[in-house]
């Protein structure tokens, strides 16, 4: 067995664990320090988001658009986009901002803000890189005692002062993120909450989505339980086979799954507005000129100019039109206010949410009763320190989450290097 010795060991290469590194190393370049990561290279999850373009954080960070139970406490530790955008200014990365607030690198790659963190680590610090390594378990000893699986089977065993726990969760196991972190945590008996997947698509069962498959529309989205508006989203829906998804969806998702996970009982629905700009009123006047004006129309192409022709199809199947031959001025009074409701409420009924495979995000994690919100370090070890998606919180899409990796990783790293993070 090889026995290597460290300053900090990082249990995790991906996003919070690469930031805490580079802030290590812009607080104090002489510490040793070595990341162990499960897969081949660092940073994998990391270039899987923002579909390649890295969504890293958002103009409008703010606690209300996260979750967990260690949401109550995140305002320590999050800054403002403007403290993330000149951290990474600082090692080289520039952003831009969209008109909806998310930002991105400014040359619209990933691998920007991959590079710009290695090439700082590597070049002004002590950071060792060790791949398609796992570590199997931490003991705490005088110092601690991480035993690593690498390659080939090779043992190794690190020694380190202090270790920082950066594995995320369960969302995406294709990329490695199979929730290999939660062992360590039991073994260390620290208390996870109830993980479960978010920014995930929402299985329904509605025999309509056969007809929508593979549509997306923009709109809004509101979930009701027991009747009660719980949210509502606006954005890209996307019609599957068994599910809805898109943006809005996603962000409604984690209130769908957390009802199921409750085991409460009650009624939970999604009605969809496809007409997000018109009253209820206003689509209703459409809909009689529309009548007027092209009554002699057959229904088929009644919605042509502002409804995909699927979505007019299973419209008028919805509300129990068969005939799309029928021409359009014989529309009823009744139907037309029929078809105009179900354009602004169109129901659909959640029966779970997809699961880790497809999801962005793990809800669920370390409780906030293990940690010292102003370090960011165990409770109960010293020297011991959590950041990104194994503690519990979560956040909306629209780069919320890697904010939140960022922040937390950074407040990590200032803690170890005996930095005041909140001055
Ligand atoms: C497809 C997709 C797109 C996304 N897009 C965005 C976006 O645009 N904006 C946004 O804000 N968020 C996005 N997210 C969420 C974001 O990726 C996560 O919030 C973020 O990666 C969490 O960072 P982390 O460091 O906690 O975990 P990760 O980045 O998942 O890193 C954890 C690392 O730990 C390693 N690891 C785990 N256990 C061990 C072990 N025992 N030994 C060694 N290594 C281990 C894993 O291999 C992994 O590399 C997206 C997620 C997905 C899946």
């Amino acid at each position: 067995m090889s026995v290597l010795q460290y300053d900090i060991a990082i249990i995790g290469g991906g996003c919070s664990g690469l930031m805490t590194a580079t802030a290590i190393v812009k607080n104090n370049p002489k510490l040793k320090v070595v990341i162990i990561e499960k897969n081949s290279r660092v940073g994998r999850k990391l270039l899987a988001t923002g579909n390649g373009r890295c969504n890293l954080s958002n103009t409008r960070i703010s606690p209300e658009f996260y979750f967990g139970t260690c949401q109550p406490y995140v305002a320590t530790i999050l800054k403002d986009c403007d403290f993330v955008r000149n951290y990474f200014s600082d090692v080289g990365l520039l952003t831009v901002s969209d008109n909806e607030g998310r930002i991105y690198p400014l040359s619209n790659h990933v691998n920007a803000v991959l590079d710009c963190m290695r090439n700082y680590y590597q070049t002004f610090g002590k950071v060792d890189e060790l791949c398609n390594t796992v570590v199997k378990s931490v003991q705490r000893r005088k110092r601690y005692l991480l035993d690593c699986v690498g390659e080939d089977s090779e043992k190794i065993r690190i020694v380190a002062e202090n270790v920082v726990l950066s594995c995320g969760g369960k969302a995406s196991p294709k990329l490695s993120t199979d929730g290999m972190g939660y062992d360590i945590l039991n073994n260390l008996h620290i208390t996870t909450s109830v993980l479960f997947p978010s920014l995930v698509p929402v299985i329904c069962k509605d025999t309509l989505l056969n007809m929508l498959k593979g549509i997306r529309v923009k709109g809004s989205a509101s979930l009701y339980i027991n009747n009660n508006m719980i949210s509502t989203q606006y954005g890209e829906i996307q019609f599957n086979e068994k599910t809805i998804s898109g943006i809005c969806i996603f962000q409604l998702s984690r209130y769908v799954n957390e009802f199921f996970v409750s085991g409460k009982k009650g009624s939970i629905r999604i009605a969809l507005d496809l007409l997000p700009d018109y009253s209820q009123s206003q689509c209703s006047q459409l809909l009689f000129q529309r009548v007027q004006q092209f009554g002699k129309y057959e229904l088929a192409i009644f919605f042509d100019g502002f409804l995909h022709q699927k979505v007019a199809s299973a419209l008028f199947r919805k509300c129990g039109i068969r005939d799309l031959h029928r021409k359009s001025a014989t529309l009823t009074k009744k139907e037309i206010f029929l078809l105009s409701h179900t354009l602004k409420q169109w129901e659909f009924i959640p029966e779970q949410t997809g699961s880790f495979e497809n999801a962005q995000i793990t809800a669920g994690g370390i409780v906030p009763a293990e940690i010292d919100f102003l370090r960011m370090e165990s409770v109960k070890y010293r020297h011991l320190y959590f950041c990104g998606e194994v503690v519990d919180v979560d956040g909306l899409c629209g780069g919320y989450n890697l904010h939140w990796a960022w922040c937390s990783g950074i407040a990590v790293a200032y803690a170890i290097t005996g930095k005041i993070y909140n001055d």
